[in-house]
């Protein structure tokens, strides 16, 4: 294993972080993966499931038993991992932009079309490694402040992978798994294998997140070079490991044995990865999912868990005006307003009017969903 210290630029006098990057295999073997955990700095089960995935791989190392080549961020986001206010770890947005750690990131798409339109032939392979070249060309030069090298730093890293896993969680959640449309049912053994409930697919699900800024990139030059073939080459997807307080030694080790099995499976290590289990679920389209709100500000007590099969029509909440005196007028009953799986909710008990209380997923897209930013800020 070989353990890379990056740093990055000092944000203060006084003051720096560095990214710790571990690197297993051959350089420049393949496949390649790439995984980083807990870009969003306050989502934590990934970085334990990551820590105990590491000790997995350098177990395989010292047996030969890597194959490709896997690159490891312990700890993606040290920037909002020291983000704390008032006591409360911050670890979403840049505090200093407003930036969402986990959106912006760059569309390569154009810049990289233009570069490789002369380039491009008829062999699908042999496209891909000149689209990857070129990817990493247009990374080249770095920007100037913290937050902008981390993500430039990371996305470089990623960018011509095979594989990347960006693990992350929800607020209260099942596990659940955001693909791009083009890579269905291909990438069905990573949902299979996570036993995840659910996968969610869209192709531009808005806002440029860091799984989409590598997929998406060969699919936007698969639609401008209709005449050249172009393989959706990366596999990217951003992995939710169940809600933020979901950090457990048990389920973590599952959750490392199954990436440790997706990855031996497609080819990074050696050995058997055993029979697939089924895919839990079909996958169901981002535009399928139901945003339900709460139509006023209130005490939230939920009637039904994530993973709960729901109705259109079902009881999913109850929110409570405190500072109403009629027992009836106060009490709001929130309903489903599709058929779906509800696999999210807020954690917050109260609800500020607008807000978003919980996810039902469904199997159709949902007329005010389409075209819209689909996931959630
Ligand atoms: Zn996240």
């Amino acid at each position: 294993m070989q353990v890379e210290q990056i740093l990055l630029p000092a944000p203060a006098p006084g003051t720096q972080r560095k990214l710790q990057v571990l690197r297993f295999g051959t350089p420049g073997a393949r496949p390649k993966a790439y995984l980083q955990a807990a870009l969003h700095a306050d989502e934590i089960p990934g970085l334990l499931v990551q820590h105990k995935l590491v000790q997995k791989l350098q177990t395989a190392e010292r047996d030969a038993a890597i194959t490709g080549e896997i690159v490891v961020v312990p700890v993606a986001n040290p920037i909002g991992s020291d983000q704390h206010l008032l006591g409360m770890h911050q670890g979403r947005y840049e505090q200093g932009s407003g930036v969402n750690f986990n959106r912006a990131y760059p569309d390569l798409g154009e810049d990289v079309a233009e570069q490789v339109s002369t380039q491009l032939g008829t062999d699908a392979r042999v496209n891909t490694e000149i689209i990857r070249a070129a990817a990493l060309e247009k990374l080249r030069e770095p920007p100037q402040s913290e937050d902008a090298v981390l993500k430039h730093t990371l996305i470089k890293l990623a960018i011509d992978a095979d594989i990347v896993l960006d693990l992350h969680c929800d607020s209260e959640a099942v596990l659940h798994v955001y693909l791009g449309t083009p890579l269905w049912p291909d990438a069905r053994d990573l949902p299979a294998q996570l036993g995840a409930p659910l996968t969610l697919l869209a192709s531009v699900s808005g806002g440029n997140p860091f799984d989409e800024a590598c997929s998406g990139l060969w699919w936007a030059l698969a639609e401008h070079f209709p005449q050249h073939p172009i393989d959706p080459a990366c596999l990217a997807a951003t992995v939710e490991l169940r809600g933020e307080r979901d950090v457990h030694e048990d389920l973590a080790e599952d959750d490392a044995h199954n990436l440790y099995r997706f990855l031996q499976r497609r080819g990074l290590i050696a050995g058997d990865a055993g029979e697939l289990p089924a895919l839990a679920n079909p996958a169901k389209p981002l535009e399928g999912v139901a945003m339900v709100r709460s139509p006023l500000a209130g005490v939230v007590a939920y009637a039904v868990d994530p993973g709960a099969e729901v109705e259109n029509g079902d009881l999913l909440a109850v929110v409570n005006d405190p500072l109403q005196r009629d027992a009836q007028t106060a009490r709001v009953e929130i309903t489903s307003p599709i058929d779906g799986l509800l696999y999210a909710r807020r954690s917050n008990r109260l609800a500020r009017p607008g807000q978003t209380l919980c996810r039902v997923a469904g199997s159709e897209p949902l007329p005010a969903r389409q075209g819209k930013h689909l996931l959630s800020d």
